[in-house]
């Protein structure tokens, strides 16, 4: 889960979804309210179909590997998830900010649950149902990634070998550790044992990309080089020159790096890589790719 820098919408879009929200928000009561936005929402696409097209796209490229869950990071993304549920917060269903692009598994697990703080206070309160909120507070306690990064509040433990998300703050009554540990549990970032192992097999992916990048810079002749890429349909082309035919394979496995699913895992090759023997050395033979 990374921080997901903002695009901003066309006038149009940010219009309409004005539009829509001042709708909601001119129904009488709150019970009122929720029944508008779910009713709104379900005929988003009928509404405004140029808008919503719009505002798929741009979330699909908000994070640094497009089109993949903003939660997980390992399925394709494929629904619009409201940060602040919208059976609770109807006064944020129209709210561009509010939004991640996220896997269908991912929307089912957050669904409408929401925890906030007490103001001025590390208490959690859990948010259920329809009624009047018990508190005007809008401070959650999942992790914001539109709004916060999420590497300031946990870490995913390459050194460790453990591929699992870890709380960076460990006084269990701070708020930094119950918003890293919160999250981490609603989206079962390290109880589904299939996405610990695909993030696993990632590191190691990553860490063959890097390899190859740095070997094919270092090759003096064709015959070298193609020994590092014979195996990945990329056929040398012999009329070009040595370092055209480096610079084309070197480009397509830093692609390869940059659209890797669990991009989490590179960012924290980087922040860890003083713990990380063999990435230490590749970040020293190829300073630039800190940048990717
Ligand atoms: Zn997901």
């Amino acid at each position: 889960m990374l921080y997901l820098t903002s695009k901003t919408l066309s006038n149009e879009t940010t219009q309409h979804l004005q539009e829509q929200q001042q709708d909601v928000n001119g129904q009488s009561t709150f019970e009122k309210q929720v029944k508008r936005a779910e009713s709104l929402w379900g005929n988003k696409k009928q509404n405004g179909k140029k808008a919503f097209d719009e505002i798929e796209t741009k979330l699909k490229k908000l994070g640094k590997v497009q089109g993949i869950c903003n939660y997980c990071e390992h399925n394709r993304s494929e629904q619009i998830e409201h940060i602040y549920p919208k059976s609770l917060f109807p006064n944020k269903t129209f709210v561009w900010e509010n939004y991640l692009h996220v896997c269908g598994q991912c929307n089912k697990l957050k669904s409408n649950k929401c925890k906030i703080f007490y103001p001025n206070s590390t208490t959690e309160q859990e948010l259920k149902g329809l009624g009047v909120l018990p508190s005007p507070n809008e401070d959650l306690v999942i992790i914001n990634a539109r709004t916060e990064n999420p590497l300031e509040f946990m870490i995913l433990d390459l050194a460790g070998k453990t591929f699992r998300f870890v709380p960076i703050n460990d006084d269990i009554n701070s708020r930094e550790y119950k918003k890293a540990h919160y999250t981490i549990d609603l989206l079962h970032l390290n109880l589904d044992d299939d996405l610990v192992r695909y993030r696993r097999l990632a590191t190691e992916n990553l860490l063959l990309y890097f390899e190859k990048c740095v070997q094919i810079r270092e090759t003096q002749n064709f015959e070298e080089l193609e020994k590092l890429v014979d195996n990945d349909f990329l056929p040398l082309d012999k009329s070009q020159t040595l370092l055209s035919e480096q610079n084309r394979f070197f480009h397509e496995f830093k692609k390869k790096i940059q659209t890797s699913p669990h991009p989490t895992v590179w960012e924290e090759m980087k922040r860890q890589r003083e713990f990380l023997p063999k990435t230490k050395i590749l970040f020293e033979a190829l300073p630039e790719a800190l940048k990717w």
